[in-house]
């Protein structure tokens, strides 16, 4: 029987989902299933990896049952996930320590800040690991919980326990616990892996008091991982594309040559530009990090990544928060029922400016506000306020990669919103292409399985599964958007 179908396995913060992609990469079908999140004090956030489990492999065997697959007609499994979220388990039970530490948990800011304070090693972590120390990346959370589960830090140096993040969590139960392994985009967000010299990094391992002996082996995102074997999910299924969340969007959206670029808004947004093999320094507060490559790519890919803190979240603080809106939708009709912003901007700054201002202590603003000021031109502002913070961030990384953008893909809910990627396109003076599947985490996943198990051939047939895009090219005069921009500077100069 002929191979019908790739799942992908997506893995993120909120819920998990199994997803159905066929040879023409169209979703045929998708389980969603949401699970817990644990805040047990200010700033604390958790995971119980059993719950993850539960909510992932319930994904994929409804999607089993509802399809009736088996290993005779799906090719191959491919996994995305939340990334730097990090766990320990003990293998011979299959139990973990304690709940897992999520990526926006802040609880070892204190720790990072003590032993990556001085100058000398931050430039050494960053060198090594082409990110900027912080508590968001999984190397003080490990240690968090090596110092502070009873027993743990005995146990994982007598080699009795394992790390991982949460891709090696779902490969290792998937496998029936014959294989502890992680991929390159993943272990690139730890602050462990040396990113240029391509293994976990000695030095970095004794900073955070790491044992070696507890880490995964690390294995390109397009490779062959193992094969399933675990009760009620069909066997024999071979695991064989692994990608942390953003990397696989930035592959499904068929961003594989350097130079390529996507931009994800959802409640933040996430900018990645693939860089080749070149492993670009930045110098304006962006990460440089590994994207996922096609099978049979010989060098390491690069690609540099900046992040919006709020991009869809300003949305929701005018539906919630002020109650100017009813649905995050309705900004689009309010935003064209006036000429323009009538002077309005808003600087969500709500926890600091990001990249490339990282101004922590800056706080959001207003401004521009007249008697004839509506809440339509608040909508307008608002929606204009993700495209100024995706301007900066695409001229920043423009700087760092030496290199200028032809075009700009996006995805993510707010991608939808057609005034948002047309006045992208007109402020950036660059075309917007937006594919007809915004769900691109979850096909990126699904490419990189499938071209991993020969479902499909190529990296050509994948774009040219694409199908026609809605594209936004610019129609705004430069002057007219340069002086949109100043008025921006002139605003987040306020807030800073
Ligand atoms: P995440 O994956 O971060 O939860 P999504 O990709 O699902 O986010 O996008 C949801 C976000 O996008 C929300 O913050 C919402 O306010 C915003 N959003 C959704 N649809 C629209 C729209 N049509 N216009 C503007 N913003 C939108």
């Amino acid at each position: 029987m002929s191979k019908d179908y790739v799942i992908a396995l997506d893995q993120g913060t909120t819920s998990s989902r199994a997803v159905l992609v066929d040879r023409e990469g169209r979703m045929v079908d998708c389980v969603q299933r949401s699970y817990q999140q644990i805040y047990p004090q200010p700033g604390w956030v958790e995971h119980n990896p059993q719950e993850i489990l539960l909510s992932q492999l319930g994904s994929l065997t409804e999607l089993v049952s509802r399809h009736g697959l088996s290993e005779r007609n799906v090719a191959a499994i491919g996994i995305d996930n939340q990334r730097e979220t990090t766990m320990v388990w003990d293998p011979s039970t299959g139990e973990p320590i304690a709940n897992a530490i999520v990526w926006q948990c802040r609880r070892t800011a204190d720790m990072v800040q003590e032993l990556c304070g001085t100058d000398e090693v931050r430039r050494m972590v960053q060198g090594k690991t082409g990110l900027l120390p912080d508590a968001y990346f999984s190397a003080s959370k490990l240690r968090w919980l090596l110092d502070n589960v009873s027993g743990a830090r005995e146990r994982a140096e007598a080699g009795e326990l394992l790390f991982g993040t949460i891709d090696s969590w779902l490969v290792w139960v998937l496998t029936g616990g014959m294989v502890h392994a992680t991929d390159e985009t993943n272990a690139s967000r730890t602050l462990l892996y040396d990113i240029h010299e391509g293994r976990w990094d000695e030095g970095l391992l004794a900073l955070f008091d790491v044992p070696a002996c507890m880490l995964p082996e690390v294995r390109r995102s397009a490779s062959l991982f193992g094969e399933t074997s675990y009760p009620g999910v069909p066997a024999g299924i071979p695991i064989c594309g692994v990608a942390g969340d953003q990397q696989s969007a930035l592959f499904g959206q068929c961003c594989f040559e350097a130079g390529e670029a996507k931009n994800t808004y959802g409640t933040g947004c996430f900018l990645l530009m693939n860089t080749g093999d070149v492993a670009a320094r930045s110098k304006n507060n962006l990460v440089t990090t590994i994207a996922a490559a096609a099978p049979g790519t010989e060098r390491t890919q690069y690609a540099l990544e900046g992040s919006v803190f709020v991009a869809g979240a300003l949305i929701q603080w005018l539906r919630d928060e002020l109650g100017l809106i009813r649905s995050a939708e309705e900004t689009e009709y309010l935003a064209r029922s006036v000429p323009d912003n009538g002077g309005v901007y808003i600087v969500p700054a709500f926890t600091g400016l990001g990249a490339p201002y990282w101004r922590p202590e800056a706080r959001g603003l207003i401004c521009g506000l007249t008697r004839g000021t509506t809440p339509a031109h608040i909508a307008r502002a608002a929606l204009e306020a993700l495209a100024y913070q995706t301007t900066d961030l695409v001229r920043a990384m423009e700087a760092d990669a030496g290199r200028v953008l032809c075009a700009l893909n996006v995805d993510g809910g707010a991608s939808r919103n057609d005034f948002l990627a047309q006045f992208q396109a007109d402020v950036l003076g660059m075309r917007v292409r937006r594919p007809q599947n915004i769900e691109t985490t979850s096909l990126g996943a699904a490419y990189l399985a499938g071209l991993t198990s020969g479902f499909w051939s190529g990296t050509d047939e994948l774009r040219g599964l694409r199908g026609d895009d809605d594209c936004f090219e610019p129609r705004m005069g430069r002057p007219e958007a340069e002086r949109l921009l100043a008025g921006w500077a002139r605003a987040v100069g306020r807030a800073m």
